[in-house]
């Protein structure tokens, strides 16, 4: 039976007592081939984005990793699975491998085939993470429709991947520069799972460090963590190498309060993840303004990449990101605190604490917006699965199964439901947060404005 306790952050529930679940975690053989898996569907992709028909809605590419993969990402497995997308993600694998010199089997004692570069200080954040994915969402309304971009964009960060691998330590690739990997990360903190160590005072005591340094059972963390001080999910992979190296069976995977690395003071806050919650909540903000709104012409700007009116779009967009909404929610906090007289910790630090209240509203606003497309093209896929490249292949069968949309008509109702689904937790998390000063309800207000505020933009987008 799963073991529960009661910590801090609320109850848990020890997946890993239960032997099944242990095994199936410290064999490598499930992990592997689901990523094996995951990896023939990339390159599938890319293929069929650069062979197969440029039309989008027939490319397996655009199809399976804009709307299937995108919607099982973004719905599913980040709010309820945090990262373990990470642990069977194809990018890093062949990078890995070639590290490794091993497709599975472990080789205790043997260093990583890697140039073994320290990855800068300076970097050792999630900013270089914020910038790439701002860049590329500036070519996103491109990279969405056209295959072959679609192809070359998943290809420049498979070959980024597998370039780090050769020059630096273990994943930097995913911990540094990965985009996506950036706001699973920042998501991963709403999901009710969680890898632990059952007691950090075994950790302290214990001199080997098998989990940091790798052993027969198993290799050094590749994400460069120390199991024994995780607070919070956002920089564990779930690759699940510390529960097969730990001789003292001392890693533990949970389930929990959902959110719970939300409350304060669980973990370090920090200005970069601030700005990667206010970036992904600006951005889906944008993007549902873009290609839901009423304005034709944003919407032919953002597709006409390299013109004037797209530079024009360009500049928008990262003005807004970068300065405007996190402006106003510094506004929003400088004001709580003139109404609250809480000026007892610097500015700086209240917006950045309030700023992870952005993070179950930002996830809710990423779900909803998808909601928009995903259930309306999902039937695209289907064909897909027979003539991926567009070709006029049929095998099997499913080649001429026609476009069917799926519960439009409940969209709406789902939108409105998870976006006010966000603001309850988001609010509730304000005043947390507002809790840990004197005058808690006073201060939180206007954060909790500002949260409410965003929720009347995305429903006036979607409904109005
Ligand atoms: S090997 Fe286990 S007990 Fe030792 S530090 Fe790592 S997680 Fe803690
Ligand atoms: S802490 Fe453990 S599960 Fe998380 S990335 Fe490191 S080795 Fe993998």
């Amino acid at each position: 039976m799963a073991r529960a306790v009661v910590e801090r952050g609320g109850r848990r529930i020890e997946l890993t007592h239960l032997l099944w679940f242990r095994r199936a975690i410290r064999g490598r053989w499930i992990q592997w081939l689901v990523a094996i898996f995951m990896l023939a569907g990339f390159v599938l992709a890319i293929l069929a984005g650069l062979f197969g028909t440029p039309v989008g809605s027939r490319n397996f590419g655009v199809i399976f990793v804009w709307i299937v993969w995108w919607a099982a990402l973004i719905a599913l497995l980040v709010p309820v699975t945090g990262r373990l997308w990470c642990s069977v993600c194809p990018l890093p694998l062949p990078g890995e491998w070639l590290q490794r010199r091993a497709l599975i089997r472990v080789r205790p004692g043997r260093r990583l085939h890697t140039l073994g570069l320290k990855w800068p200080r300076t970097l050792r954040n999630i900013w270089l993470q914020n910038g790439v994915f701002l860049g590329v969402a500036l070519f996103s309304a491109v990279i969405l429709t056209h295959p072959r971009v679609t192809a070359l964009v998943m290809g420049g960060y498979a070959l980024a991947a597998i370039l780090l691998s050769l020059l630096f330590e273990r994943r930097v690739f995913c911990r540094f520069v990965c985009p996506v990997g950036g706001f699973i990360g920042l998501y991963s903190m709403v999901a009710p799972l969680e890898l632990r160590v059952k007691n950090p005072a075994v950790c302290r005591a214990h001199k080997t460090k098998d989990c940091c340094t790798g052993n027969e059972n198993g290799y050094g963390c590749p994400w460069m963590l120390y199991p024994g001080k995780l607070e919070r999910n956002t920089y564990c992979g779930l690759c699940g190498e510390c529960v097969r190296t730990c001789p003292l069976d001392n890693v533990a995977i949970n389930l929990r309060t959902p959110g719970a690395d939300l409350a304060p003071r669980v973990g370090e806050r920090r200005l970069d993840e601030a700005y990667k919650g206010l970036i992904m909540l600006t951005s889906a903000l944008l993007y549902s303004a873009v290609f839901l709104g009423p304005w034709a012409g944003v919407k032919e700007a953002a597709y006409n990449v390299f013109t004037l009116p797209w530079l024009g779009y360009a500049i928008g967009f990262l003005v807004a990101n970068l300065l405007v909404v996190p402006g106003l929610l510094l506004g929003a906090v400088a004001l709580g605190r003139r109404l609250g007289r809480t000026g007892d910790q610097p500015l700086r630090q209240s917006f950045v604490e309030y700023a992870y209240a952005l993070v179950p509203l930002g996830l809710a606003a990423w779900v909803a917006f998808s909601l928009s497309f995903v259930l309306i093209n999902l039937s695209y896929a289907w064909p897909l699965l027979s003539d991926p490249f567009g070709w006029g292949w049929d095998l099997f069968g499913t080649a001429t199964m026609p476009w069917t949309p799926y519960f439009s008509g409940l969209v709406p109702t789902l939108q409105v439901a998870v976006l006010l689904a966000g603001l309850v937790v988001a609010v509730n998390v304000v005043f947390k947060i507002g809790s840990t000063h004197a005058a808690r309800v006073r201060a939180a207000l206007p954060v909790a404005g500002f949260c409410s505020l965003v929720t009347g933009g995305f429903l006036w987008l979607y409904l109005g």
